[in-house]
Formats: C-alpha cells, sequence, structure tokens
C-alpha cells in the first residue's frame, strides 16, 4: 500500500527533514505525507510515534511545515523573520507536551505526552526548528543550490560550504547536468 506514496527525505536534523516532505518547492512540488497516514508514517520513522491523525491534524502539520520553510528561508537569506511565521511556530511548539528522556544507552528519546497526538509530536519539531532558526545550533542555515528546489537547510559541515539540501538528489542531479554540458562541449 505505501508503495504507492512518495517516499520521504529523512536528514538528520528534524526541522529541516519535516520541511523535506514537501520537495521541488520551485518546481513540479511533489507532496510526501499527502494523506494523514503518511504524517503518521513520517513521524514514526522520525522517533515521534503517534497513535492516530485527523485531516485537521495533517493540516495543523502541514501550517507549521510552512511556517518553519519561511523562517529558515528568511534567516537563510539574512532577512526579518516573517512575523506569521514565528507565531504559528511558537503556538505548536507550546501546545503540545513531550519529554526527552534517556535511553539506557544514552541516546535521547522522545516521549509524548500521554495520549501521543500529532499536537505533541509537532511540538517536538517547532522546538528543533527554534533551535537552528535561533543559532542555538551548531551550524548555518542555507538554500539548496538547485533552483527547483531551493529547500532550506541546516548546514552543520566543517567549512559550511553545502550547496545542496540533498548529496543523493540535488547535488547528483546538478554533478550529471555538469557532466552533459562538459560532454556537449567536448562533442561540439
Ligand atoms: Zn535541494
Amino acid at each position: 500500500m505505501a508503495a504507492r506514496y512518495p517516499d520521504f527525505r529523512l536528514g538528520s536534523v528534524l526541522a529541516t527533514s519535516f520541511t523535506a516532505t514537501l520537495t521541488e518547492r520551485c518546481g513540479d512540488a511533489l507532496e510526501r505525507i499527502p494523506t494523514p497516514q503518511r504524517l503518521v508514517d513520517w513521524l514514526a520513522v522520525s522517533g515521534l510515534a503517534v497513535e492516530s491523525c485527523t485531516p485537521a491534524q495533517l493540516d495543523l502539520a502541514r501550517e507549521l511545515r510552512e511556517a518553519i520553510h519561511a523562517a529558515a528561508t528568511a534567516t537563510a537569506r539574512g532577512e526579518a523573520l516573517p512575523a506569521a511565521a514565528v507565531q504559528v511556530i511558537n503556538e505548536r511548539s507550546t501546545r503540545g507536551r513531550a519529554a526527552p528522556v534517556l535511553t539506557p544507552e544514552g541516546d535521547r528519546r522522545w516521549q509524548l505526552g500521554s495520549a501521543s497526538r500529532v499536537e505533541d509530536a509537532l511540538s517536538v519539531i517547532a522546538a528543533d526548528a527554534i533551535g537552528i532558526v535561533s543559532g542555538e545550533r551548531d551550524g548555518r542555515m542555507a538554500l539548496c543550490g538547485s533552483p527547483t528546489c531551493q529547500a532550506a537547510f541546516f548546514d552543520t559541515s566543517q567549512s559550511r560550504t553545502r550547496r545542496w539540501c540533498d548529496m543523493g538528489t540535488c547535488g547528483n542531479r546538478e554533478k550529471k547536468a555538469r557532466y552533459l554540458a562538459n560532454q556537449r562541449k567536448k562533442s561540439g
């Protein structure tokens, strides 16, 4: 069943993994959480398993996703944060219950409120977004160099010179385009 839905683009940063559930924003946009169940699936693989999701909760999630995208994009461009985006992020951050707990192995895990609601999971994602947008965390907000993508991503590379949101997709596509252009130059 799941195979007929687009797969997920999971990165190491929760908030930008979440914004990557809508890809090719400046081209042929692809919605990777088209149904409430797909949001449930995404949350499960992201360590935020919830009991269920209603269409209204999916709307809340997408509203948060677009707010994070807007705030992260403004940060990457050195612009002021859009007030509406800040409000949505703060609302989601404060209206869910979740707490970090330590596993016996010493890893952090998120424990959602007793009902494991979507709102609880969204509060963790909103808090993660606050961490990267505020500069609390070590890294640099940047925009993907692919013109059809332009996703905001969090660059934690040593040199802070990452150009693509994802090496396997946007980076690879650019490499291929360059290669083909070079081939054409050689043969022409
Ligand atoms: Zn990209």
